[in-house]
C-alpha cells in the first residue's frame, strides 16, 4: 500500500461562508468533537511509514477558524517529516487581514512551522460573483488580495475553483481562470465539478446542486486543453490528471461520485476528534457576535455552543 497524503479534519463544522453547493450541509458530522492527539499522531506515523508526502489539512467548516489548532498540527507535521503541508481554506480571513491582525500573526507563524501551501477555495474568479455565492449576505471579499498577501509571506497558492453551471463551466470558462490565476503568479489551479452524495442530509443544498450540475464537464474541459496546447504531466492514482497548460499547472480532481476505488490506496484522512465538540472561538453561528466577526455554522446543533474556548496547548 502506498499512502500520498495525509489528510486532516481541522475545527469542526463551524464557517463563515455559506456555499449553496456545500458538501458538510450533507453528508454527517461524524462527531467532531475534541480532536485526539493520540489518533493524530497514530495517524501521522502510518501515513509516514507508507510513504506520504503531503499533510492536507482541511474542514468540515472553514479550518482557519481554528488557528491555534492549525498550528499545532502544522508542527507535528514537520516533526513527523511530511515534506509538503497544505491548508484548505476560502481564504475570507486572509483577505481580510488589515481588519484581522490576529490572522496575520498565525499566517506568520505557521509558514514558521512549516505550513508551505495555502489552497483558496473559490467559486468564481470575479470577486462579485466568488463573494454573492460564498458569503451569507453577499459581503464582497477580495480573494486576489489574499493571493497576494499569502505570496508575500513566502508560500505556494493553490487556486481551486468548483465548476457548476453559469459559472465557470467550459473550457473557456476555465482558460478565463487560468488567465486571472497567471495574472497573479498562482501556482497551480484545481478544477472539478460540484457534486452530491446520492443521500443527503440538505435537501435544498442538494436542489442546488442538481440545477447546476455539469455532466460531461469533465471530460469537455480536458478536451478543451489538450486542443489548446495543454501537455498532459501526470496521471493521478484517484483518477486526476495534471496538465502544463502554456505554463500554468492545472489538475482535474474526480468527484467522489466518479472516483475509482483505487482511490482509497492513496490518501488516509483519519478522523482526530473524539468526545464533545470543542472551537476556540466557539460557534456563535449567524445569530450571535464572534470574536471572528459573523460565523455561521453548518448545523443547527453546531449554534448550540457560543462560548468562547481556549486555544488548544501546543505540545513539546
Ligand atoms: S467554505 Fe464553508 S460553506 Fe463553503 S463549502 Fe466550505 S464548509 Fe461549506
Amino acid at each position: 500500500m502506498k499512502i500520498q497524503t495525509y489528510t486532516v479534519v481541522v475545527g469542526d463544522r463551524t464557517c463563515n461562508a455559506q456555499c449553496p453547493y456545500c458538501i458538510s450541509c450533507m453528508t454527517p458530522s461524524y462527531g467532531l468533537a475534541t480532536p485526539s492527539m493520540r489518533n493524530f499522531r497514530i495517524g501521522c506515523e502510518l501515513a509516514r511509514d507508507y510513504g506520504a508526502s503531503t499533510m492536507f489539512l482541511t474542514g468540515k467548516g472553514e479550518p482557519t477558524l481554528h488557528p491555534c489548532e492549525i498550528e499545532e498540527y502544522v508542527m507535528l507535521g514537520r516533526k513527523y517529516g511530511f515534506p509538503l503541508i497544505e491548508l484548505q481554506t476560502n481564504g475570507i480571513l486572509i483577505a481580510e487581514i488589515d481588519s484581522d491582525p490576529e490572522t496575520l500573526g498565525f499566517l506568520e507563524r505557521w509558514y514558521e512551522k512549516g505550513l508551505t501551501t495555502v489552497s483558496l477555495s473559490i467559486a468564481h474568479h470575479n470577486n462579485a460573483v466568488n463573494s454573492r455565492l460564498l458569503r451569507p449576505n453577499g459581503e464582497p471579499y477580495d480573494i486576489w488580495k489574499a493571493v497576494d498577501i499569502l505570496h508575500e509571506r513566502g508560500f505556494s497558492v493553490r487556486i481551486s475553483c468548483m465548476m457548476m453551471l453559469a459559472y465557470v463551466a467550459s473550457g473557456y470558462g476555465v482558460e478565463e481562470l487560468m488567465r486571472v490565476c497567471k495574472e497573479h503568479d498562482v501556482e497551480q489551479v484545481t478544477v472539478r465539478g460540484i457534486d452530491r452524495p446520492d443521500v443527503t442530509r440538505n435537501n435544498e443544498k442538494a436542489k442546488w446542486i442538481d440545477d447546476h450540475y455539469l455532466e460531461h464537464v469533465n471530460r469537455d474541459v480536458r478536451k478543451h486543453i489538450e486542443a489548446t496546447n495543454g501537455i498532459k504531466l501526470l496521471e493521478l492514482p484517484h483518477g486526476g490528471i495534471v496538465y502544463d497548460w502554456n505554463g500554468q499547472s492545472a489538475a482535474f480532481v474526480p468527484s467522489a461520485r466518479y472516483a475509482p476505488p483505487g482511490a482509497l490506496d492513496v490518501s488516509v484522512g483519519i478522523q482526530t476528534f473524539t468526545g464533545p465538540r470543542r472551537s476556540q472561538y466557539g460557534s456563535a453561528g449567524t445569530l450571535g457576535p464572534s470574536p471572528r466577526g459573523n460565523i455561521g455554522s453548518q448545523d443547527a446543533k453546531c449554534q448550540a455552543d457560543a462560548n468562547l474556548r481556549p486555544c488548544m496547548q501546543p505540545s513539546s
